[in-house]
């Protein structure tokens, strides 16, 4: 089988090709191809790829080897429980994620790719009881997948012991550090041996990216997927402009006449997502928002729902949708442009994944024309502009009115004469720089950002 011949060129084990095969991948994809081989041979890494390149079995598949073949078996000196209470609650691997969804995940796919090793992983995020978390602690972990906040407030307590990691990974580096988790990331890594394997995966490389990598990373291996700040050719994506008034009408009519199954809706804020769900809920379409101020249980079912099918619609913040793992999601809307032309190539890569085509629409307002002209110069093209709507019919007056009740989105601050927009990163709860820590309150629906920074 060809399958197995390509990932056995790369040098994984056979429990590892067996779960490979269990799920279905016929070939490595590029990121995997470039990433395994280094990852195996012990090297750091600083790899550019987004999520739906498969780079999470880009790195998952070698540290579990890597741990594997190295674990010391228990011996007539060192019995088993005392291997095993001597590695409690102390890993052998730390993966650092940015969201509590992308911590799942990424704990998922340790088990679905360890599923024949004698591998032990635990997911740990804040939001949710701590004590669970403690008790899992006292047993065995090899690989603990963690967002900063609560891997931090676990040591703290002293009950994890980060002493013991031998690879460190920082995954979607670039969103850690737009949601103000650099001070965390270093002081885990304060907490790190300086003896260990490390990988840095990101989606874009700022000159921030490239600070924390240089200082990270020891002599590390480059490996690039996807070209900086270019959209997949495999998204076929188009704008709609349209009054604001319009759009959810519009939205509604789309997703009925098009008859979109499954499409993940971004807006700006949490309050946009909460209205645009209820909004398309009262013209009979199964929508569900997904943002930081859900309880953990409810971001769980809106996904499962959406998954599954039972619930076609998604709303979501950017920071909320940034760790969804989503096969095969054909339909992405930017009911609102982002604020930061980056957020709109994350947004439309949730979209043509894996090698399949999808699409992303765009509601824009003419207030937006100057966001769309600064997503075209990031991505280097111009967005196709879709024709008029057959059938529908833009609401006027006092329905027009009522569609913009309480509906505003915040735009970004505008620069004032000779002003800087370099002030303070204030979320609409006022917490400008707060760090904000999966526990607490993730900045999904965050205010506007300033530009980005100059290179330190
Ligand atoms: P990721 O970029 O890690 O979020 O992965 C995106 C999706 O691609 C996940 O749903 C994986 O299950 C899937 N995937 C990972 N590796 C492969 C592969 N070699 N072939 C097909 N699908 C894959």
């Amino acid at each position: 089988m060809s399958q197995i011949t390509d990932f056995a060129a790369l040098g994984l084990a056979p429990e590892l090709l067996r779960a490979i095969a269990d799920a279905g991948y016929t070939q490595p994809t590029p990121i995997q191809a470039q990433a395994i081989p280094p990852v195996l041979a012990g090297v750091d890494l600083l790899a550019a790829a987004q999520t739906g390149t498969g780079k999470t079995a880009g790195f998952t598949l070698p540290i579990l080897q890597r741990l594997s073949s190295s674990s010391a078996p228990p011996t007539a000196a060192k019995p088993a429980a005392q291997t095993a209470s001597q590695s409690a609650g102390r890993p052998r691997c730390l993966i650092l994620t940015p969201t509590r969804e992308l911590a799942a995940q990424v704990e998922e796919s340790v088990r679905t790719y360890g599923k024949y090793l004698a591998m032990r992983s635990m997911v740990m995020f804040g939001g949710v009881g701590m004590q669970p978390q403690v008790d899992a602690l006292r047993r065995r972990v090899d690989i603990l997948v963690a967002t900063p906040g609560r891997l931090l407030d676990h040591v703290g307590q002293r009950t994890l012991d980060l002493s013991g990691v031998e690879i460190f990974v920082l995954d979607e580096a670039d969103r850690m550090l737009d949601m103000g988790f650099i001070r965390d990331i270093r002081r885990v890594l304060t907490l790190l041996p300086a003896k260990r394997q490390n990988l840095l995966f990101s989606a874009t490389f700022s000159q921030e990216i490239r600070t924390l990598a240089h200082g990270l990373l020891n002599a590390p291996r480059e490996v690039s997927v996807t070209p900086r700040n270019t959209t997949t050719e495999l998204v076929d994506q188009s704008v709609y402009l349209i009054d604001r008034a319009a759009k959810a009408g519009l939205l509604s009519h789309l997703i009925r006449t098009q008859h979109w199954k499954q499409v993940l809706v971004f807006t700006r804020t949490k309050h946009g997502a909460n209205r645009l769900a209820e909004r398309l809920e009262r013209d009979g379409i199964a929508a569900m928002a997904i943002h930081g101020n859900k309880s953990q249980t409810a971001r769980t079912r809106a996904l499962a729902g959406f998954k599954e099918g039972s619930v076609p619609v998604l709303v979501a913040t950017d920071i909320a949708a940034r760790g969804l793992d989503i096969d095969q999601l054909p339909q992405v809307v930017n009911f609102e442009l982002p604020n930061v032309p980056e957020d709109y190539v994350h947004r439309i890569g949730r979209t043509g994944r894996a090698g399949r085509p999808g699409a992303a629409v765009s509601l824009v307002e003419p207030e937006e024309l100057k966001l769309l002209v600064g997503i075209e110069r990031l991505i280097g093209k111009r967005i196709e502009r879709a024709a008029k709507v057959d059938g529908f019919v833009a609401p006027t007056g006092a329905a027009a009115a009522a569609e913009l009740r309480d509906d505003r989105p915040p735009l970004p601050p505008r620069r004032p004469a000779g002003g800087s927009r370099t002030g303070p990163r204030a979320g609409p709860n006022g917490a400008a720089n707060a760090g904000p820590r999966p526990g607490s309150h993730p900045a999904a629906g965050r205010g506007p950002r300033p530009a980005p920074r100059a290179p330190r």
